[in-house]
């Protein structure tokens, strides 16, 4: 019968054992460090230990429990085994709400009117129609191209970056290095929704604040290493960066003492851009482990040398 352990070094799981073996009552579903958990076939991970899963010898399957990998691949001693990730069109239409409020308080002026408001300052700020004010998304994968298109329902101009062409209707989309300065250029709110890689790791600094339209605003809710921090502040105090929605940082929970707490025009939220529930964990968990005991083709399966 098929083990299924759940290793985190940061995150309670156990809340992810019941709905995972209410979707997959055949198997036995066990956190790290409980009896079969070492010997199990399919490691539901979060940020897992490193040298843990090398240390499974029965194991033939990663699950990550969200939608990036980043936290798992990190591991220089990460089995050869199939990584797969969770692809779910409600943890897409959640990350689209998210946004869509960001980008909605930055057209809307809600920054400049909350700032007035605290200096008790009426003031009326200029309605600018949608179609002139442009959003950039960097990354146009499950997520970002869900983004982009709600966007765009809202009349927002809508441009992606990706690594690679694609079609998306009504979205110009830049592709590549040669892409990105162009991208970048014509961009009032910026959206990072790229995943962790050798490639995108601090895509958020200087350089990249630097093209943007002077005042651009930045909405984060990739990873928090995409971001150099100090370049991130910089930008806000010198006003190439108008504001800012943060989600993600590099130490998570951002510590009290963090300067990004109080860097201006700054809103920090605690990476609650977008979970998928535990319901749909559970479901797709199980639905790999079963196809993984019946020889079938993996869902959602990862390309480890991509990185994503
Ligand atoms: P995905 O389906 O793997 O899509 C990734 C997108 O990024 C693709 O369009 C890809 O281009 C593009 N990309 C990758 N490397 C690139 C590069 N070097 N240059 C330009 N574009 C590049 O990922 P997803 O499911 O949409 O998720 C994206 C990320 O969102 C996750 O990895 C995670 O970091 C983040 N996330 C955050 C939260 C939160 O709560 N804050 C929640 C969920 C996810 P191609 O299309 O050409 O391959």
């Amino acid at each position: 019968m098929t083990t299924i352990a759940l290793l985190s070094k940061s995150y309670d799981m156990s809340h992810l054992v019941a709905p995972i073996q209410r979707a997959a009552p055949e198997f036995t579903v066990v956190m790290h460090g409980e009896p079969g958990a070492a010997s199990a076939e399919v490691a539901a991970c979060w940020d897992p230990p490193p040298g843990a899963l090398a240390k499974m010898p029965n194991l033939r399957l990663i699950q990550s429990i969200a939608a990036g990998v980043d936290n798992i691949l990190c591991d220089p001693t990460l089995p050869a085994l199939p990584v797969c990730r969770v692809v779910d069109p409600q943890h897409a239409r959640g990350m689209s709400e998210f946004v869509t409020w960001g980008v909605l308080h930055f057209h809307r002026q809600l920054d400049l009117v909350l700032r007035n408001q605290a200096r008790g300052h009426w003031f009326r700020p200029e309605q600018v129609h949608p179609a002139r004010y442009t959003v950039g998304v960097m990354g146009l994968g499950e997520i970002g191209s869900r983004v982009a298109l709600d966007l765009l329902h809202h009349g927002f101009s809508v441009r992606g970056w990706a690594r690679s062409a694609r079609e998306l209707p009504g979205v110009t989309v830049f592709e590549g290095a040669d892409g990105f300065a162009p991208f970048l250029a014509g961009t009032d709110v910026l959206v990072c929704l790229l995943p962790l890689t050798g490639e995108t790791r601090g895509i958020l600094d200087a350089t990249t604040f630097g093209q943007l339209k002077p005042g651009a605003k930045l909405i984060h809710v990739g990873r928090g290493e995409h971001l150099a921090v100090s370049d991130l502040l910089a930008a806000l105090e010198s006003g190439q960066l108008g504001g800012a929605v943060v989600d993600v940082f590099p130490v998570e929970p951002l510590p009290a003492d963090d300067p990004l707490w109080r860097a201006p025009n700054l809103i920090v939220t605690p990476h609650m851009a977008s979970v998928a529930s535990a319901r749909t964990i559970g479901e797709q968990v199980a639905h790999n482990a079963r196809r993984l005991a019946a020889g079938e083709p993996l869902s959602n399966v990862v390309d480890v040398k991509r990185g994503y």
